[in-house]
């Protein structure tokens, strides 16, 4: 149930009759794990906070450092040199403390990417890293996880949502991108840059996504990719296929 002060802090979404009440509830009763506390970790972290989301738990093993704050906007100068996790719960307790935050301070590694996903109903991978990419798209098809994913580079960015565990149709990760590109092929944001604001696009629309699978409204980015386009002010989306021979959904796997 919730208090006079919850029913007032969420009453926009209440008012909502695709939310109103029960969905109200759901999030509250809901565990969503994020993959990364940075550029698209930082709004997507912000706004399932500000939604009531019951429990975020976080995993990241990174401090926070100055050359952060252009796109983190979840971390203030004050945070420099503290833990990523720590700053923000910090930021969390203070925007909404109905919201139990789980701090996973470490990386995410086949050794305990099985317990870490498995103790959440769904996940957010905001990773900055190929490596982390694949071990969290195969560990959710393995555990039956829905992924709301995204990426950005430069000016650009893309998301998706993978639920390959309910079978055909729905493509995971690795149908789209069998393989993690060869090391070096594609620049990290550290080598090429980003444009800050882009990270509160697509981390923004990731919070949303993630909000949609959990209440089951609207139509799901499962089987389609978005991708927006900064410099033109393009958003545009594309049909993404299953493959049969995909090495982790596929037929054979
Ligand atoms: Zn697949």
């Amino acid at each position: 149930m919730f208090s006079r002060d919850e029913l007032e802090r969420y009453s926009r979404h209440v008012i909502l009759p695709e939310i109103g009440g029960a969905g109200q509830q759901k999030l509250k009763q809901a565990r969503v794990l994020v993959i990364g506390a940075g550029g698209l970790g930082s709004p997507l972290l912000l706004y399932l906070a500000a939604a009531g989301i019951g429990t975020l738990g976080i995993v990241d093993d990174d401090t926070v450092s100055l050359s952060n704050l252009q796109r983190q906007v979840l971390h203030g100068t004050e945070a420099i040199g503290r833990r990523k996790t720590e700053s923000a719960a910090v930021a969390i307790a203070g925007l909404n403390p109905h919201v139990r935050v789980v701090e996973h301070t470490e990386r995410l590694t086949p050794q305990n990417a099985d317990s870490l996903i498995g103790a959440y109903d769904i996940v957010a991978d905001g990773s900055d890293n190929f490596d982390t990419r694949f071990l969290v798209n195969d560990t959710c098809y393995s555990l039956g996880k829905t992924l709301v994913t995204a990426a950005m580079l430069r000016f650009d960015g893309q998301l998706s949502t993978f639920k390959p565990w309910k079978g055909a149709p729905h493509p995971c990760y690795r149908c789209v991108f069998p393989e993690p590109p060869p090391p070096g092929s594609v620049p990290a944001c550290s080598e090429a840059g980003v444009l800050g604001a882009l990270g509160g696009v697509m981390g923004s629309l990731q919070a949303l996504e993630v909000v949609k699978e959990l209440l089951d409204l609207g139509d799901s980015l499962s089987g389609r990719l978005l991708l927006y386009d900064a410099l033109r002010g393009d958003f545009r989306t594309v049909k993404l296929r299953r493959d049969p021979q995909c090495r982790t959904c596929g037929d054979r796997s």
